[in-house]
């Protein structure tokens, strides 16, 4: 069987039935209280409102990647911003 990696219809958004295109994303996780980031995910995006949809088989890589805790500790780090809410009055 041949891999094909772009021209995987993803078919139409579940929130507001656009469809779909294929792009690399970026995509976050919380693991152990610590956040990491999944860059270049194959997904198909709702260029409507954004929603974004990924193959099974992407899933499960991404699930083998974010588990490998030594890829983790090697990975190069990046600053994110952290503000808390607050109730505007
Ligand atoms: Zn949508």
């Amino acid at each position: 069987m041949k891999r094909k990696e772009s021209g995987y219809n993803y078919g139409e958004c579940e929130i507001c039935n656009n469809h779909t295109q294929e792009k690399l994303v970026k995509q976050d996780f919380w693991i152990r209280g610590g956040l990491v980031v999944v860059e270049d995910v194959p997904a198909g995006v709702c260029p409507q409102c954004g929603e974004k949809v990924v193959k099974a088989e992407v899933g499960q890589r991404i699930a083998k990647l974010i588990e490998n805790s030594e890829r983790i500790a090697k990975a190069p780090r990046i600053f994110v911003a952290a503000i808390k809410f607050e109730i505007l009055i």
